[in-house]
């Protein structure tokens, strides 16, 4: 029997490219396109099984309240997601016990990789920055990914004990040395023809290791998508991160 699948941003750059892949997967079936206007009732008339969230990050937090407390599984690629937000999320899921979401910052699965990668390699090099470059149409920056990777080398960093980065800046304007995420500086680049990018910086003495990933296109995040809608339904509860549904 195929999943039932509704798309939330269904008109956008995201939801467009995932309408198509769902629609292209014989395990799949797209039965609601929601946007911006349309009701969500839909969701319920149609029996979704599963959404897909590639709104904005004002909107998700009442679609998701609506899908969850609907029995309807979610996963997640719109960002901007905060430890309250994620909190909300989980008690929300407390009244549902088996429905499953999935919050993705990346459904790249070269992208989580590489998080994956920067989180091992962090412990080993006294300093690690990361630039991250995507359209200027985007409303977050630090990006969703960005972020996440920042918090999985502070993770591993403070689990290896490792000192604070050296750093002699004495005098810089404002955002010279980017955001601070966990210990991480994180410069953010808007730039049209970009999609999105990233690069984590890894320098010691006398050596550097770069580590990047380019999404060149939307449909490069479709098998990441279509790996969570196959699987959320049989993981209840809060899930954060695409590397959770991969065996790494
Ligand atoms: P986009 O092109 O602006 O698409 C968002 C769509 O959602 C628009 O059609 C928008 O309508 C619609 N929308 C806004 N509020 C809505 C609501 N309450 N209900 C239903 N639809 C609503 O943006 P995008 O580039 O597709 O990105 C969408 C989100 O996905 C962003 O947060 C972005 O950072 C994230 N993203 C995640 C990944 C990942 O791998 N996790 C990858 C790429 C992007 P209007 O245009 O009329 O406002």
């Amino acid at each position: 029997m195929s999943i039932k699948v509704g798309v939330l941003g269904a008109k956008g750059r995201m939801g467009i490219e995932a309408c198509r892949a769902i629609s292209a997967a014989e395990d799949l079936e797209l039965v609601a396109q929601i946007d911006l206007g349309d009701s969500l009732d839909h969701l319920n008339t149609s029996g979704v099984n599963v959404v897909v969230d590639f709104t904005h990050p004002d909107a998700v937090m009442k679609n998701l309240e609506y899908a969850i407390s609907h029995g309807i599984h979610v996963v997640v690629g719109t960002t901007g997601f905060t430890p309250e937000k994620l909190s909300v999320i989980k008690g929300w899921l407390a009244s549902q016990p088996t429905v499953g979401a999935l919050i993705a910052p990346n459904f790249g699965l070269g992208a989580v990789l590489m998080m994956q990668f920067a989180a091992k390699a962090a412990k080993y090099f006294e300093s690690v920055e990361i630039v991250e470059l995507h359209h200027p149409d985007k409303a977050d920056a630090p990006s969703g990914t960005a972020t996440r990777t920042a918090e999985m080398i502070t993770q591993a960093r403070t689990e290896a004990k490792r000192p604070a980065m050296p750093d002699k800046t004495s005098s810089a304007p404002d955002g010279a040395r980017g955001a601070k995420v966990g210990d991480v500086p994180v410069h953010s680049v808007r730039l049209r023809g970009l999609v999105a990018h990233q690069e984590v910086l890894l320098g010691d003495q006398g050596e550097t290791l770069s580590i990047r990933h380019d999404s060149i296109d939307r449909s490069g995040f479709m098998p990441g998508v279509l790996l969570a809608l196959r699987e959320v339904g049989k993981r209840p509860g809060l899930t954060f991160g695409l590397e959770n549904y991969m065996e790494l």
